[in-house]
């Protein structure tokens, strides 16, 4: 896998950015010269993999090791091993097509009375509340469409 860490920023704009930074951090090692650009953790890993000691000063940094940061950022390789294990999984892909839910009610366009909430459904996002969202927010329209169909039957 190999991953842009800095996809807003074309190679031009990205050395731009890192003249600017190294102008503004000129006296400091190169470990304390990332901050604005890299996460914290990330710092030490970019420098390493760029085969740069990280003490070294900032202005000391040739255009070479320049370009090796450079290319480090764009193009970082890690390899993938394989899935995590299914107990830690968070949420399912898969299941019921949308294109086959009313979105208006959560019902079956296939199956009349039969609603739909949830994981069931072929909806899923990032953790961080997506899913819950999509489960109460299904669950709510689906409950509410529900009790309206069989409150007007009744009447
Ligand atoms: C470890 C973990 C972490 C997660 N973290 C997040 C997160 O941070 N943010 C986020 O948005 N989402 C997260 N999710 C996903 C989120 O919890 C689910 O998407 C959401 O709870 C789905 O709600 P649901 O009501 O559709 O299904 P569920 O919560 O799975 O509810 C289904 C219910 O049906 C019951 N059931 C199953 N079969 C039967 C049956 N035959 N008869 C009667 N009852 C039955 C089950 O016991 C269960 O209580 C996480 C999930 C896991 C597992």
């Amino acid at each position: 896998m190999e991953i842009n860490l800095k996809p807003a920023l074309d190679e031009q704009k990205l050395d731009q950015r890192l003249k600017r930074d190294f102008q503004k951090y000129q006296r400091k090692q190169l470990q304390n010269a990332l901050v604005d650009l890299l996460p914290q953790r990330l710092i030490p890993v970019v420098i390493s993999l760029s085969a740069i000691a990280p003490t070294k000063f900032v202005h000391q940094i040739t255009k070479e090791e320049r370009r090796a940061i450079i290319k480090t950022l764009r193009n970082l390789k890690m390899t993938v091993l394989g899935p995590r294990s299914l107990s830690e999984a968070i949420v399912t892909a898969g299941g019921v097509s949308l294109q086959e839910v009313n979105s208006g009610t959560m019902e079956s366009k296939l199956i009349q009375g039969l609603y739909f909430a949830g994981e069931v459904l072929d909806v899923d996002g990032y953790t961080g509340g997506f899913n819950l969202q999509a489960a109460f927010s299904t669950g709510y329209l689906a409950g509410e469409s529900a009790a309206l169909k069989l409150s007007a039957k009744v009447h």
